[in-house]
């Protein structure tokens, strides 16, 4: 082994180099432009709503019109699963591994102000993760939870989002790590394709199991 590849593992440990290039492509997309949310993958999409979520949705079902295939548009920004109100989707900046969330199709910042039948989706997506995180990582513990404005800690807070993130005993030293690390791409990967497989399996509230009432009382709160 040459010493080459010594510093190069050793430049493995540092994090900063590894962790760049995925942060990089996440944030900018392709052409410099600033569209957060929109990967490479999916840059065909034009628009620029000026939100993580809002980007990821659209340019994920653009692409999926124009022929792309939904395994690989979703796998794209990471989305596991898709409610009729609400979806799943891991957090590309984990602070575990398996960290997900449920975020609304509806750009919008508070829980009160939410449609009830989009809470209530937010709710069941958040109740279908966590019995996917249970099986597929066997955590000790979980956290589930909304941070509501910047002050309370959302890193996007202008559109809500339900953070799960599985926990294990003792691993509080091993997040500060993980802050600095962060994660790779082939990690984010391995998540993705073990939760979705989790989820498909998973037969107990799904989206098909909605009422219609569900639609119609969405529309008479939207109108
Ligand atoms: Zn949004």
């Amino acid at each position: 082994m040459g010493t080459g590849e010594n510093s190069a593992k050793q430049d493995m440990g540092t994090g900063q180099r590894l962790w760049t290039p995925w942060r990089h492509a996440y944030v900018i997309g392709d052409r410099g432009r600033q569209r957060p949310g929109v990967p490479d993958a999916l840059s065909a999409w034009p628009g620029d709503l000026g939100c993580v979520f809002c980007n990821q949705i659209a340019a994920v079902d653009y692409a999926i019109a124009h022929g792309m295939d939904r395994d690989e548009a979703e796998a794209a920004v990471w989305i596991l699963e898709r409610g009729p109100h609400a979806y799943l989707v891991l957090n590309a900046f984990p602070y575990n591994s398996g960290h997900l969330m449920a975020v609304p199709y509806l750009h919008q910042d508070s829980l009160a102000a939410l449609p009830l039948p989009v809470a209530e989706d937010i709710l069941r997506l958040g109740r279908r993760a966590e019995r996917a995180l249970r099986s597929v990582y066997h955590p000790h513990g979980l956290n589930l939870g909304l941070n509501l404005g910047e002050s309370a800690g959302a890193g996007i807070a202008q559109h809500l989002h339900l953070h799960a993130v599985p926990r294990w005993s003792g691993d509080n030293n091993f997040l500060a790590v993980l802050a600095d690390t962060r994660t790779l791409p082939e990690m984010l990967h391995d998540s993705w394709q073990r939760l979705r497989a989790a989820l498909q399996s998973d037969t107990l509230e799904t989206a098909t199991e909605l009422s219609a009432v569900d639609s119609e009382s969405l529309a008479d709160s939207l109108a």
